[in-house]
């Protein structure tokens, strides 16, 4: 169901006392403060963070999200962490293809469709971010880009498993960088993603399919992104790592 969301993506922040700290604050917020009504909130712990999160959690619009998840059911993966696993923390979501795991960590298309298999065979909902990097921008390319992303890592889903996921636009040149999209650029990028999905699966599900923004989206900023019609709400990096800064962007949510 299309839904206004602010996720935290803490990425490889905190150290375990910080992170339960951090959730801490945030739940405390969303239950004392005024503001963040009709907001699904989402926590992108690390995975030592997230059994706990979960179960100090008492709000119940806030929801907690893993980074990754393997793209194997069980077995002789060292390292390697199962989107069962995952699931049996009581945390809801994963986030799957962000930029960084994409450009660090060789995601590729392939691999990416094997993952959110795994998710949603853990009944785990899925943020899945695409975006293009600067140069695919400048090309005029980033169109082109972010349907192939679309189509390669999730158009082999029906109907029924696109329900469960999210879409997360983050134009990589603006991920951790301080340069924000524009609203419009955002606007027109989201309303293109709605439109592939439409033509992929009917417009009924396109305008079910909740899409957010990121990339240096912060208290300041927030406003303006979301008060665009496409824009669902905001995956946020930096300014996740914060409470009060958080809590803001989860208020301007609340008010478009
Ligand atoms: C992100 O990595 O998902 C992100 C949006 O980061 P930042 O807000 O720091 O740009």
């Amino acid at each position: 169901m299309r839904k206004k969301i602010v996720a935290g993506n803490w990425k490889m922040n905190k150290t375990f006392a910080e992170g339960v700290e951090l959730a801490r604050e945030v739940n405390e917020y969303v239950r004392y403060k005024e503001g963040s009504e009709g907001v699904s909130i989402i926590l992108g712990t690390p995975f030592i963070h997230l059994a706990k999160v979960a179960h100090n959690i008492t709000e119940p619009s806030i929801a907690v999200s893993a980074q990754n998840c393997a793209t194997e059911k069980a077995g002789a993966y060292t390292g390697e962490i199962s989107a069962d696993m995952v699931a049996s923390t009581g945390a809801k979501y994963v986030i799957l293809g962000h930029s960084e795991r994409r450009s660090y960590y060789g995601e590729t298309s392939e691999i990416l469709v094997k993952k959110v298999a795994q998710a949603l065979d853990s009944k785990l909902d899925i943020i899945f971010c695409v975006g293009e990097v600067l140069e695919e921008r400048e090309g005029n390319k980033h169109f082109d880009v972010v349907k192939k992303q679309l189509t390669d890592g999730l158009f082999n889903l029906a109907a029924e498993q696109f329900a469960h996921i999210v879409i997360a636009y983050e134009p990589v040149w603006a991920i951790g960088t301080g340069k924000t999209a524009t609203p419009d650029q955002a606007q027109e990028m989201h309303a293109f993603i709605r439109s592939v999905i439409a033509e992929k699966y009917g417009q009924a599900v396109a305008d079910e399919t909740s899409i957010l923004y990121g990339g240096s989206c912060n208290a300041k900023n927030a406003d303006e992104i979301f008060s665009k019609p496409d824009v669902d709400g905001g995956l946020i990096g930096g300014a996740s790592l914060k409470a009060a800064d958080f809590f803001e962007i989860i208020k301007s949510r609340a008010r478009h």
